[in-house]
């Protein structure tokens, strides 16, 4: 790229939450390969974010690319009202066979934000066709986080999310304490007693709980207590408020399990899918749920389910998504999410000696190290690239989540470098 290349780019290109007058540093790609991202001055850098939890089987994995290049020979995209496709069919099939057992109707959307906007309409178009107009309300979970478009930033949470900016405009719903009890603590009955509270005072005005099951992402990076969820299942039956699961950035084996919510054996009523359903290809979405609440939603006053995107089940994105599945259930990715596991566990564990270090934790192939600072992101991104990473921390979280494929070498020298520039940040 050239330096006029370069600012032109500062001058005119959105990145994400960055200032148009003051933007961070941006590194040139000029292609990425396995766990590597290459340069335009030819450095090679171990990616530790695998393109923000999405690319689970490293770059130009071989099958995905196959698929990508059969598929768009014959057809890259149709509209889908009124017309269907194979990749479409075969992707819906698979969703079916491997997510909870009530789930089987399945909406192909176009981002993670969408397939949220979509389970919140579902949620609200039920309650609707049930005659129960008041249970329009949600209620979600301090540290959430659920998406950028309006839907689903009226459910991240208020103090780090972004109400304050938008307070007037976005709808108001509830928010219960974010559970305390840690993944592996011994659980603590108090940690439901928020969400207990709102639910049995408030459930007549609400439609659906919304949670990111055992791991909190970018609303703070928390891993907490199977039992919650337990807990929280019996509750959205109690009181009549459907569950939705967002495992937009959980699912697909990053937890260990195919889904978060298989850690406490529970199945939400509409789960949200996204990021690594195509392998980090191609932007595709998809939102499940059970056959009562999709034939009542067609049954009721609308006569159907309100949604229908340009790019609605893209047949390129669906293929490769087909694929990356495929690679998922040869079921070597148990194994490579466990030895990740072990491995960040062994070679995390030392941060905590670090005086500007608050926690260290893990939960399948993601490591957290929460500081007891902000990190400066200028600074450390520099330092994270002298050491021949990609990292890119928020706030006082330096976490990674490498690809499922990444060889112990290269792990141990991805760790290496979080220890080393943590401590001389
Ligand atoms: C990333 C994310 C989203 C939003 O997905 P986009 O594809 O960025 O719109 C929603 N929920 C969770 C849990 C996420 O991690």
């Amino acid at each position: 790229m050239t330096p006029e290349q370069l600012a032109f780019d500062r001058e005119h290109l959105w990145h994400p939450y960055t200032s148009m007058t003051n933007p961070m540093p941006c590194l040139p790609v000029a292609s990425t390969q396995g766990i590597f991202l290459t340069l335009d001055d030819g450095t090679q850098l171990i990616d530790g974010m695998s393109s923000w939890w999405s690319a689970i089987h490293g770059y130009g994995n071989s099958q995905l690319n196959a698929a990508a290049h059969r598929q768009i020979d014959k057809m890259s995209h149709v509209m889908f009202g009124g017309l269907t496709h194979e990749p479409a069919i075969e992707l819906a099939k698979k969703l079916i066979a491997i997510t909870p057992d009530s789930l089987d109707k399945v909406f192909l959307a176009d981002s993670g934000s969408v397939a949220v906007e979509v389970a919140i309409k579902m949620a609200l178009q039920y309650w609707q066709a049930k005659g129960k107009k008041q249970k329009h309300r949600l209620v979600s979970l301090r540290n959430g986080y659920h998406g950028d478009t309006f839907g689903a930033m009226a459910v991240c949470d208020p103090v780090n999310g972004m109400h304050e900016i938008f307070s007037d405009i976005l709808p108001k719903h509830y928010f219960a304490d974010s559970p305390a009890t840690k993944f592996s603590q011994n659980w603590d009955p108090q940690d439901i007693q928020s969400l207990q509270a709102i639910l049995s005072k408030e459930h007549q005005n609400i439609a659906a709980l919304i949670l990111e099951p055992i791991v909190q992402g970018a609303g703070g990076m928390r891993i907490y207590h199977r039992e919650y969820l337990v807990k929280a299942r019996e509750l959205c039956n109690q009181y009549e408020v459907l569950l939705i699961a967002d495992e937009i950035a959980t699912g697909f084996g990053r937890t260990g399990k195919m889904f978060a919510c298989e850690h406490a054996g529970i199945s939400p009523d509409i789960l949200c899918l996204g990021k690594a359903l195509t392998g980090g290809y191609l932007t595709l979405a998809a939102t499940l749920t059970s056959k009562n609440i999709a034939d009542t939603i067609s049954n009721g006053g609308a006569g159907c389910f309100m949604h229908g995107p340009t790019f609605m089940a893209n047949p390129l994105a669906c293929a490769v998504a087909n694929a990356s599945i495929d690679i998922l259930l040869n079921g070597e990715w148990r194994q490579q999410v466990a030895a990740i596991e072990k491995q960040l566990k062994h070679e995390l564990a030392p941060a905590l000696a670090l005086s500007n270090v608050q926690d260290v934790r893990v939960i399948g192939a993601i490591g957290v190290i929460e500081l007891t600072q902000p990190v400066d992101s200028v600074k450390i991104q520099r330092q994270f690239v002298e050491q021949g990473v990609w990292v890119r921390p928020f706030g006082k979280l330096v976490y990674i989540m490498p690809a499922y494929i990444m060889d112990t070498a290269s792990l141990s020298k991805l760790t290496d470098a979080l220890i080393t520039v943590i401590k001389n940040h």
